[in-house]
């Protein structure tokens, strides 16, 4: 990521959000979320530093005039509060990162601040992305990556999907690592369907040795109903196969 300077006030900052209907908020140092637009971003990728712009200034340069009284320019970011940050729908959480950043370093990320339908798109169609490639996987029988998948630190979804596909698959190599996903240490009140789609295809392999693992999810009470029922269902298509 590139940068440019802006002066940290030396106390606390102002909501100077023109656009924010607060009455000047006291943000506290460190704090706040900044919103930074494509026009200043323009223009202060010609003027990174602090006496680059001032020299700039210096000369008559015009940078971006965006909510501020006619006459006047911008040459950083806009300091805004929680109330501001969400009436102009940017991303909280990279906004407060920013701001965060700025107070520390005096530094600006030389980019706009992505709005927080662009954060969730990005999102979604990251996930679309990797459920696509499981699907790959599923499709080649590649038993060996869906098991990395389902052993990894990828979002819930994804797990699930590769559950989903050992589960059909049926190769009795992913026996192992969905009992493990079972017995995964969590805390009682967490609710993955990874749980349920492991359950679920430990009976669609359909080998015995899965039972205990399941027999001991059906009958724990603590566990979610979805995950305790996908285990019944799955003791039962084990039986009926040892049958
Ligand atoms: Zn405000």
């Amino acid at each position: 990521m590139e940068y440019f300077e802006c002066d940290v006030p030396s106390g606390d900052g102002l909501c100077s959000d023109n656009w924010c209907p607060c009455s000047k908020t006291v943000i506290p140092r460190g704090t706040g979320y900044l919103y930074i637009d494509q026009s200043l971003v323009d223009f202060r990728s010609q003027y990174r530093t602090m006496k680059s712009v001032g020299e700039a200034m210096g000369r008559g340069v015009v940078g971006p005039q965006i909510d501020m009284p006619i006459g006047l320019f911008r040459w950083g970011p806009i300091l805004v509060c929680r109330r501001g940050a969400k009436l102009r729908n940017i991303d909280l959480k990279i906004a407060a990162a920013d701001a965060k950043y700025w107070w520390k370093t005096g530094e600006v990320p030389l980019r706009a601040t992505p709005l927080m339908y662009e954060s969730v798109e990005k999102e979604v169609n990251l996930l679309k992305e990797k459920l696509k490639s499981v699907q790959e996987l599923k499709d080649k029988g590649d038993v060996e990556q869906l098991i990395k998948v389902l052993r990894s630190k990828e979002s819930a979804g994804v797990r699930q999907a590769a559950a989903d596909a050992l589960g059909e698959i049926g190769d009795l190599k992913a026996l192992d690592p969905l009992i493990a996903v079972l017995k995964e240490k969590r805390p009682y009140i967490h609710f993955d369907w990874v749980y349920v789609a492991a359950a679920r295809a430990l009976g669609e392999i359909g080998d015995s040795r899965a039972s205990e693992t399941l027999e001991s999810i059906a009958n724990n009470k603590r566990e979610f109903s979805s995950v305790r029922k996908a285990a019944v269902k799955s003791l039962k298509k084990i039986q009926e196969r040892t049958d």
